[in-house]
């Protein structure tokens, strides 16, 4: 199986560091077979190929088996006129990926007890301006001081985005949470709503229950682990879940898989995360348990269950040393980046390596 790893802007390099290796020790350990290519994306990719997303970097995407994706600093592309290609958008639409899957558990020592869910967001259309017309842009301005941004919401998309959080929640807690905002939105969310009951209909052992996104904003601060599964329109779904990040510890934990039939890329939740690029602060968890989210989706297509082995090793890996106590800087601790990730891959080759002998 082909992995692809595209290291991205800011913290990117960083944070993808550590998947080559744990790569080859999921395939000494588990008897896979995934091979790693490394593909050019975002600023250092614009500085010798003059676009973010050069042509041979999307083609190797499109025929991967897996893409890990880091942060891309997408504010900045602005400046770079037709060169500068958001990647993450356009694997997105192009790959469809219409599945954002974001589970966040309570794992640091001031995280809320129980919090255990995952937000399953619609990826493909909402309120993003490219992803919502076919031609042109959602977003315009009749003059200077006036502009509109489009929302799509359609049938197909909430269906399908329905039936993946309702399947996932069929094997988890059984419990789903549509989040919506009907009562200003009545359109748009009446067409998700109607999908989501509809869908509800072929899982009568999932309960279900329907909440305004600000309701939701306030409950999942005050109570957390109320939730399994909550489903979501695209611009909920991406501001609750770093929410819900930050409650469960950190933005830094946040992992995330964009995911369609045929394609799986894991990308962390978070941005580039420049103002702390090259320091060896940034928390690696949110990119490592993203791999992890890939490994398992990849072995569910591939048939092979030497890779859900590996993604519940990796899991573990993450929660045991978080557990431990080995807190990086976002989460009051003082581990550095490639501290945390050599101790997670020990513990996934097996050999807990002795901390005294670490170099840091
Ligand atoms: P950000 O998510 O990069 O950072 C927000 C805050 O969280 C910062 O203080 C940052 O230091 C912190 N943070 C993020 N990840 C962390 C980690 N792993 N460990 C520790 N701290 C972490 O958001 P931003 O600063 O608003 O955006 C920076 C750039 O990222 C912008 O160019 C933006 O467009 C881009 N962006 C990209 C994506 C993507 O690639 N999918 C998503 C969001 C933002």
């Amino acid at each position: 199986m082909r992995l692809l790893i595209l290291p991205g802007d800011g913290i990117g390099p960083e944070i993808t560091r550590p998947v080559a290796p744990l790569v080859e020790l999921v395939n000494n350990r588990f008897g896979t077979k995934v091979r790693i290519e490394t593909h050019p994306v975002g600023l250092a990719a614009f500085d010798v190929h003059g676009t973010t997303l050069p042509d041979p970097t999307f083609i190797a995407c499109r025929e991967a088996d897996g893409v890990v994706l880091g942060p891309l600093s997408t504010s900045e592309y602005r400046d770079l006129g037709a060169g500068g290609v958001n990647a993450s958008a356009r694997l997105r639409l192009d790959l469809d990926l219409y599945a954002n899957i974001r589970p966040c558990r309570g794992l640091g020592p001031a995280s809320p007890p129980n919090m255990d869910l995952v937000i399953v967001r619609e990826n493909t259309e909402g309120f993003y301006a490219v992803r919502t017309m076919y031609a042109g842009s959602g977003e315009f301005a009749p003059d200077a001081g006036t502009a509109f941004a489009l929302r799509k919401i359609t049938q197909a998309a909430s269906r399908r985005i329905a039936l993946r959080a309702f399947d996932l929640a069929s094997r988890r807690r059984g419990k789903v949470t549509a989040v919506h905002k009907a009562n200003v939105l009545a359109l748009t969310d009446g067409v998700f709503l109607a999908a989501c009951r509809e869908v509800r209909q072929q899982f009568p052992d999932v309960s279900y229950e329907e909440e305004l996104v600000d309701a939701s904003a306030a409950h999942l601060v005050k109570q957390p682990s109320d939730y399994d599964v909550l489903v979501t329109t695209n611009l909920f779904g991406d501001i609750l879940s770093n929410e819900a990040a930050q409650i469960a510890g950190s933005l830094g934990l946040a992992g995330s898989l964009n995911h369609g039939e045929s394609h799986g890329v894991a990308q962390a939740a978070h941005g580039s995360a420049p103002d702390i690029a090259g320091r060896d602060i940034a928390n690696p968890v949110s990119m490592l348990a993203s791999v992890g989210l890939l490994l398992d989706w990849m072995s569910g297509r591939a048939g092979d269950a030497g890779l859900a082995d590996a993604a519940r090793e990796l899991d573990e890996a993450i929660r045991q040393e978080i557990g431990a106590g080995g807190l990086p800087a976002d989460m009051g601790g003082r581990c550095g980046t490639r501290e945390i990730q050599d101790r997670i891959l020990s513990r996934i080759g097996g050999r807990r390596t002795d901390r005294s002998q670490e170099g840091g």
